[in-house]
């Protein structure tokens, strides 16, 4: 083996210097967890996975690239680096968006990796202080349901005041940086009464299936409506659609952001949840929840109680668009004369491979003009909570995002999921543009319904 990889001389910006060797009882990481060697040692340096790496074409450096991260963690693994700020920073830099995977010809899993990289890293380093708290707050706030209402509640407040309007149209926002730039994200909130759903919606004609909704944290009251749309087009569909009450958040966000201990916690109370339910499958609108309860049998394959309840669970969880593309869809649907594009979440089209299955859907509805978009799988930078903690390099690829979108001159961009919507509702507004960000169901919901409230575009 050699002792040094060519790409190493490259690294003169940072210094970086990693030899590697079989020292394998040097591990730094943990035993809770660590990055499994058995997946890092698929990768064959190929470097085919480079050219589609987001933070590779912005930053240009190595160790911000798949491979370089994945000698980061090899080297970690065998001892020969710490787990120093430097580390730290290669791996917080990762999108997690997995369009390394979608690459790579050795079938690399560079999300567990990562995932896992992450936890060490959260065990074992100390981001500043402020930065700390910082994401202690995001994780703690958005993935446990009492504080988020809370939270909602304050904000309708303030949208319902004028504060919003005022503070937006002052210009302060941008000197309040973190602060605003969250706000800067922030849909219409609505009311909490239009939030909730009946636990049980009966099927429309012969009966499919009996599935369960993920409700989501976020998703339930910031994106009620395409929760609703969903329980509208499941019915009209034959399936009976099951929402329990007492349902919380699948952890996604915490395992995305390495906290895998939190993430586990929760996907367990999620694979109780269902199971009580009994239902033949699990619905999921939000590309993001969806990817990463189909990896609950991976996360919790060391747990005696869990490990094969949660493959069983995994098994049984679709994305919408993977379920109704699956057979037929019921009922006349009515056209809607509307061009659209489509941009693939980086969780629906690299994390589970739904490429398909929504654009049929689109095409299904008649009169709808389905315009491709350019590097339609290329990241928009939102990646749960990285547009807020690296605001910089998350705008670069968003403003990349919204050029491409400008190009295709659609009414309407579609998206599987909630965190793509806001930041891309976000680049939209900040440039002025007219166009509406859309689920596509909430789109086969309004060619389904009765057109009562047909669609306009914004602005
Ligand atoms: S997950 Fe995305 S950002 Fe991270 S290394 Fe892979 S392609 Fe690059
Ligand atoms: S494409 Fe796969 S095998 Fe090739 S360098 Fe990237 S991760 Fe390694």
């Amino acid at each position: 083996m050699a002792d040094r990889y060519p790409w190493e001389e490259e690294q003169s910006r940072e210094q970086m210097v990693i030899r590697l060797s079989d020292n394998r009882d040097a591990n730094v990481f943990d035993q809770l967890d660590p990055p499994d060697p058995e997946l890092y040692l698929d990768c064959i340096h190929c470097g085919f996975c480079l050219p589609t790496c987001p933070t590779y074409l912005v930053l240009g450096n190595e160790m911000d690239s798949p491979r370089g991260r994945l000698t980061l963690i090899r080297a970690a693994s065998e001892g020969n680096i710490a787990i120093s700020d430097s580390f730290a920073r290669h791996m917080d830099l990762c999108l997690l968006c997995r369009a390394c995977e979608t690459a790579c010809p050795s079938g690399v899993k560079f999300g567990p990796l990562m995932e896992t990289a992450r936890g060490q890293i959260g065990r074992q380093h100390r981001y500043p202080p402020a930065e700390q708290r910082f994401r202690d707050v995001l994780l703690r706030t958005f993935t446990d349901l009492g504080r988020l209402r809370i939270l909602v509640s304050l904000l309708r407040l303030y949208q319902r005041s004028g504060l919003q309007r005022l503070l937006r149209g002052s210009g302060l926002l941008s000197r309040l940086g973190r602060l605003g730039r969250m706000e800067s994200l922030l849909p219409r909130v609505p009311a909490p009464r239009t939030c909730a759903l009946p636990e049980v919606t009966p099927p429309k004609g012969e009966r499919r299936g009996r599935v369960g909704l993920l409700l989501g944290c976020v998703q339930r009251y910031f994106f009620a409506h395409v929760n609703a749309a969903t329980v509208r087009v499941l019915s009209e569909n034959g399936y009976e659609v099951i929402a329990p009450q007492d349902q919380g958040c699948c952890g996604s966000l915490l395992v995305h952001e390495g906290e895998r201990e939190q993430g586990k916690q929760l996907a367990r109370q999620t694979i109780d949840c269902f199971e009580q339910a009994n239902v033949d499958l699990i619905v999921v609108n939000a590309a993001g929840c969806g990817s990463a309860m189909k990896e609950y049998g991976e996360l919790l394959h060391a747990d005696p109680v869990y490990a094969e309840r949660a493959k069983t669970f995994s098994r049984k969880v679709r994305d919408i668009s993977e379920l109704l593309a699956e057979t037929p869809l019921r009922g006349a649907l009515q056209p809607l004369g509307l061009t659209v594009t489509y941009h693939d979440a980086c969780h629906l089209a690299h994390g589970q491979k739904i490429r398909r299955e929504p654009r049929m859907l689109l095409k299904a509805i008649p009169g709808l003009q389905l315009v491709e978009l350019k590097e339609s799988d290329f990241c928009c930078g939102s990646a749960g909570t990285y547009n807020l903690r690296h605001p910089d390099l998350a705008q670069q690829l968003l403003d990349r995002k919204i050029e491409r979108i400008k190009e295709t001159g659609a009414d309407i961009v579609v998206s599987g999921n909630l965190g793509c919507s806001l930041q891309i509702e976000k680049g939209l507004r900040e440039r002025g543009l007219s166009i509406r960000v859309m689920h596509p169901v909430e789109l086969l919901d309004t060619s389904c319904g009765d057109m009562k409230q047909p669609i306009k575009r914004t602005g």
